[in-house]
């Protein structure tokens, strides 16, 4: 499977693999759906200090052999060691699994950072190894541990200097902080593609763990559209999807290089979205 990333926009979805192999049927469920979708490629997240990666490596090598789509591996380095990491390279490799998004992980209060302390490290790491295709996360709003958006900039200098083949975005509902981001990458001459990062909303107990989580602003008209939905979860479901299609629209006909839909291992969200985007995406990619 070759990854075709002169296409204009891409469209490609995130999937989070089982927590254990009872879950690994849903997973492979989801898949088939999804596969219905034709994404450009499907990646696979990664738990953190390397738990699940077993499962990672499994989900991503039947996105592979059973869908023939592209997987991308996530793969996080924080409280890894060098011969961890090199390990799952190796069983990556065995996999025939060439794309890797390669991560600093989350760092928790009780992990050393071992032999990585940045994702640029891991980077250089996986560049030394050989054979991978690696892409890199970036943050629209900034990341929650930079002090501005400047610093931010000068890590994906940094990954756009080691060779990544894109930047795939944290989520955000405010287009203007990607937008943002653009203007000042352009500025330092970034010149990979970078695909925009989106999440749609469908209940508002979800919105609350995510912001948590990452720390995404949330602009006015989320704010309201959640006031006034919240204790509706259908006419919720709708205006979170309307949203994100709004966002989507918007971002595609701004020209942005592709959107990243985090699926949350919803095929009906992801089909419901893509059906209301695949127009625009099928025009933008036939001036190609
Ligand atoms: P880095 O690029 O290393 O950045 C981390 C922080 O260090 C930033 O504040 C940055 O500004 C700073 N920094 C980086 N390099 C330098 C330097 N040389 N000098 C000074 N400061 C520096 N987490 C998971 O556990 N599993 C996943 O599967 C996963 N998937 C993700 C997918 C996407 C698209 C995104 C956006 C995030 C994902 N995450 C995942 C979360 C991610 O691991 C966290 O956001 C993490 O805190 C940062 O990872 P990073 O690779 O961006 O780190």
């Amino acid at each position: 499977m070759v990854l075709d990333l002169s296409k204009r926009a891409l469209f490609s979805i995130e999937v989070f693999p089982p927590k254990d192999s009872v879950g690994f049927d849903d997973v492979l469920g989801a898949l088939g759906e999804f596969s219905k979708l034709c994404p450009d490629y499907i990646s696979v997240t990664y738990g953190a200090g390397g738990s699940g990666s077993h499962y990672t490596l499994d989900v991503a090598s039947a996105i592979l052999s059973q869908y023939r789509i592209t997987p991308i591996a996530h793969l996080t380095c924080a409280g890894s060691t060098k011969d961890s990491v090199k390990e799952v390279l190796d069983r990556l490799r065995s996999k025939n699994i060439s794309h890797i998004l390669a991560l600093r992980g989350d760092l928790k209060e009780d992990r050393e950072l071992s032999d990585f302390k940045y994702a640029t490290d891991l980077i250089e790491f996986i560049n030394a190894y050989g054979g991978f295709k690696v892409c890199a996360a970036c943050y629209p709003e900034g990341h929650i541990e930079s002090p501005n958006i400047k610093r931010d900039i000068e890590v994906m200098r940094r990954k756009a200097d080691l060779g990544i083949t894109h930047f795939i975005s944290q989520l955000f509902f405010d287009n203007d902080d990607f937008y943002r981001m653009l203007d000042y990458c352009e500025v330092a001459g970034i010149a990979v593609p970078i695909e925009a990062g989106i999440m749609p909303i469908t209940n508002a107990k979800q919105i609350v763990r995510i912001v948590g989580l990452c720390g995404a602003k949330l602009p006015p008209k989320l704010t309201r559209l959640i006031g006034r939905y919240q204790n509706n979860p259908v006419a919720m479901r709708q205006a979170g999807l309307n949203y994100a299609i709004e966002q989507i629209s918007d971002l595609l006909t701004a020209g942005v290089k592709g959107v990243h839909l985090y699926s949350m291992n919803n095929p009906a969200t992801a089909g419901h979205i893509y059906s209301n985007i695949a127009s625009l995406i099928d025009e933008i990619n036939a001036a190609n």
